[in-house]
């Protein structure tokens, strides 16, 4: 068969790929402990699933406006209004199943050939993917371990062209846990306003901080204009299988976003959208529970980690990943990742997967129970003396 020449040009994301080569392990019957796949281990909270259930036994079982029910795009303005300290209206909020097709139809929407767009790198694969899918040209922002993981501000300026269009940020950050500060946050808003480039601020690990408070871009001058801010409920309510995220844009960009729905998914599940006002409306109690469980996971990891000789972590500030050094061990990370899972079964993600600059890393989620982490860093232990 012949495909599209874009196809070729299509990334994807290693999570899964590993989640598939691990359960085949286990299928002949090894034992994996994973720490390769994104998403919270917690049960969704009890009062969102009622009120998803109920909302399939009252009939919001048809389809949907495009961006979304009335009701949810309101209970998303006040609610991501009120954590950024902005006033949001419900028509610049269009809901996606997930918060990932929002990349891919502002990627559609703004980007094509012969424009660059600025994203982290490493970073989350599918922003490098889309841009070369959509033909523009993907121009790398390294994160380095010595800045705890914070693009380097004079290093992104010297990257923008006048062909810059878009440039993306995400804090706390896919893969590393890094956090933006306050400073890096407002420079980087000043540079878009001086160019005129947009940004995309990928905000979906906000409330999975350890420390400080979460700073949006969208709050700087000149910025409400030119920011998508991409968030959802995959993280924060454990919802990763319910398939549900939004974008909150300038009005004028909502109807292309949305005509982009309508000719791809027509709309986000009528019921999911229902237990996505829950889940707003309800109790916060057990999204700050889950933090504080990562938390204690975090200190068990890194420790760990750190006690490990020839490896070294950094202490992340937000989402649920550590990325340690593995580079001095004698392998390239991915050659380590698979030696990993296939000689002492603990599944983890090379920092490759998630660009060029992830050379020498490893991703771990804590995303797991303390007695799996402590059992994998048993294995990574005893994998490691090995080696010698
Ligand atoms: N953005 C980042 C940085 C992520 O890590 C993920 C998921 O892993 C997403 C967005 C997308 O999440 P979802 O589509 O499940 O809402």
């Amino acid at each position: 068969m012949k495909l599209a020449g874009r196809m070729s040009r299509l990334g994807t994301e290693t999570a899964f790929e590993v989640l598939a080569r691990a359960r085949a392990l286990e299928a002949k019957g090894h034992d994996v402990v994973h720490l390769e796949i994104g998403e919270p281990d917690f049960d969704t909270p009890a009062h969102v699933v009622d009120a998803g259930v109920a909302a399939l036994r009252s009939g919001y079982t048809h389809y949907s406006p495009s961006p979304g029910i009335p009701e949810l795009r309101s209970a998303i303005a006040t609610f991501s209004g009120k954590k950024r300290g902005l006033t949001f209206s419900p028509e610049q909020v269009v809901v996606t199943p997930g918060g990932k097709p929002i990349m891919f139809y502002v990627m559609l929407a703004l980007a094509e050939p012969g424009d660059e767009v600025i994203y982290p790198n490493p970073g989350f694969p599918i922003y490098e993917s889309m841009i070369n899918f959509v033909g523009a040209k993907a121009v790398p922002t390294p994160l380095r371990e010595e800045r705890e993981f914070r693009l380097d501000v004079e290093e992104l300026e010297s990257l923008i062209t006048p062909r810059t269009r878009l440039i993306i940020i995400n804090s706390p950050q896919n893969p590393t846990g890094g956090v933006l500060e306050r400073s890096d946050i407002h420079r980087i808003a000043e540079l878009a306003v001086q160019h005129d480039i947009m940004v995309m601020t990928d905000e979906i690990y906000c409330d999975i901080l350890y420390e400080g408070e979460h700073v949006s871009i969208a709050t700087f001058p000149g910025m409400a204009e030119r920011t998508i801010i991409l968030d959802g409920f995959s993280k924060s309510y454990a919802m990763t299988g319910w398939r549900m995220g939004y974008g909150i844009m300038p009005t004028s960009l909502v109807p292309s976003i949305s005509r982009l729905v309508t000719n791809s998914v027509s709309c986000t599940a009528t019921f999911v959208q229902r237990a996505g006002v829950a889940a707003l409306e309800g109790s916060q109690e057990p999204v700050l529970a889950m933090v504080e469980e990562f938390r204690r996971r975090r200190a068990v990891i890194v420790d760990g980690l750190n006690a490990i000789p020839g490896i070294r972590c950094a202490m992340p500030k937000g989402a649920f990943y550590v990325f340690p050094y593995v580079g001095g061990l004698g392998m390239d990370c991915r050659k380590f990742a698979d030696y990993l899972l296939e000689e002492v079964g603990v599944a983890t993600l090379a920092g490759t997967s998630f660009g060029a600059h992830g050379e020498g890393y490893l991703r771990l989620s804590y995303a797991n129970s303390i007695a799996n982490l402590q059992k994998a860093l048993s294995r990574i232990d005893e994998a490691v003396r090995r080696l010698r």
